[in-house]
């Protein structure tokens, strides 16, 4: 019975968010503006005065993380469920954010380079046209590509401008890999950004060697909240939940991303989607929506980052948080078994097996990060462009190296020399 008015329920709700999402094409930039009243300062704001007029996606807490209120209080700050990763949104597409407001996602993800800077250009030109959403929105950006402390500095100054704003509410370094990176010098930087109120709270992103990156965060009393890949693959992993449960008890907010799992060989990647359709369409998902809800179960998880490059898919993710039907134990074994048997298409981010196997060509677990984004993103150029970064004497010799020893180790299987030149063929 209960399950029967779940699917009515989702019927409604969308047809609802179908009239919703299109009447908001007409919806004015003063109706953005009035839709969520504040009630505490900053981007805890709540509809409290008004009645929302379109469903409001459902928050977290973000961590043990607090800020003031207007009256003094020390309040929790939630963020929704569903953050909006900007990825592909460039200065063009500000109809998204104004749609992705609506709905109260109001925690918006951004990185240095990001669409070569015009993500967060694109955050800038909506910022200008509307000033007073600046105190509703909780925005979260990166330094990326630093070596040095002056290059994280000199990133957020760049950031600043380009979004029209000054502070970050959330400052990630971005992409870590390696702990010594998370030294007293950054500690030091991130206490004096925070002084100078350029920036409310700090963490890092990590796509590789996950656990072990967590795990020395969780130990870092400066540690805000982190970023990390996590979907229905990585929650198989036993060392990465471990990791989590550290940093939860510690504290730490986590988001996160790569919420859909993809991989870098198509064909393996379809098939395993095929299934997980299969299954959920008869729940009545689409195999995104499953993969989202999939994460949200996690309740260590604060808010699901997900990459919304068109109206369609930001009404789907926003029908899949909004839906009240929790996933089975049945809906997760499904989940397991396409995980493991679709592994041999899916680089799991352990970086440091790969290089210690191939101590001279420590760029094996980027590439394979590229080659999905071409792949399975369809991002042609942006895996171009991350590709030529890797320094040319590395890149002339991906194509002749003997990767025997790496595809011997590797955890996922992976036909890495066929992977390997496929990317060259590919992205060069
Ligand atoms: S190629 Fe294999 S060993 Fe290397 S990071 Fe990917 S899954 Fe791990």
């Amino acid at each position: 019975m209960k399950e029967k008015q779940n699917r009515i329920n989702r019927r409604n709700f969308l047809k609802t968010i179908g009239a919703a999402g299109l009447g908001s094409v007409f919806v004015s930039a003063q109706a953005i503006g009035s839709a969520n009243k504040p009630d505490v300062i900053g981007p805890n704001a709540r509809q409290k005065i008004q009645k929302p007029r379109y469903p409001l996606v459902p928050r977290r807490k973000l961590g043990k993380l607090t800020q003031l209120s207007k009256s003094g209080k020390k309040v929790p700050v939630e963020v929704p469920c569903l953050s909006f990763g900007t990825f592909r949104v460039d200065t063009e597409n500000q109809i998204l954010l104004r749609m992705a407001l609506q709905y109260g996602i109001d925690f918006w993800d951004t990185a240095y380079n990001y669409s070569n800077g015009n993500s967060e250009l694109g955050i800038g030109k909506f910022l200008s046209r509307h000033p007073k959403t600046r105190k509703k929105l909780f925005i979260a950006s990166k330094a990326s590509n630093t070596k040095t402390i002056a290059d994280v500095e000199h990133r957020l100054q760049i950031s600043l401008k380009r979004m029209n704003t000054n502070y970050i509410d959330l400052y990630y370094l971005h992409e870590i890999e390696e702990t010594d990176r998370l030294n007293n010098e950054l500690r030091d930087w991130a206490k004096h950004a925070k002084e100078r109120g350029l920036i409310r709270f700090f963490g890092f992103t990590t796509h590789r060697n996950m656990a072990e990156c967590l795990n020395a965060g969780a130990k870092l009393k400066w540690i805000d909240a982190i970023m990390t890949q996590y979907n229905f693959r990585q929650m198989q992993d036993k060392d990465l939940n471990v990791a989590i449960d550290a940093c939860h008890k510690a504290g730490i907010a986590l988001i996160a991303m790569k919420v859909h799992g993809k991989g870098q060989i198509k064909k393996i990647e379809t098939e395993g989607d095929r299934k997980l359709t299969e299954h959920f369409l008869k729940r009545g998902f689409t195999k995104g929506q499953a993969k989202i809800k999939a994460v949200l179960t996690d309740e260590r998880v604060c808010s699901a980052c997900v990459g919304m490059q068109n109206v369609a898919l930001l009404n789907s993710n926003v029908a899949a948080v909004l839906d009240k039907t929790k996933l089975t134990p049945e809906d997760m074994k499904v989940f397991k078994k396409v995980s493991q048997e679709t592994c041999s298409g899916y680089c799991a981010g352990c970086a440091y097996i790969c290089n210690s196997a191939l101590p001279d060509m420590p760029y094996v677990s980027d590439v394979m990060r590229y080659l999905m984004y071409y792949n399975s993103y369809g991002e042609k150029k942006v895996a171009r462009e991350l590709f030529a970064q890797i320094p040319e004497q590395a890149r002339d010799k991906l194509a002749s190296t003997d990767y025997r020893a790496v595809e011997a180790c590797c955890p996922q299987h992976l036909p890495i020399a066929k992977l390997m030149a496929e990317a060259v063929n590919k992205l060069a």
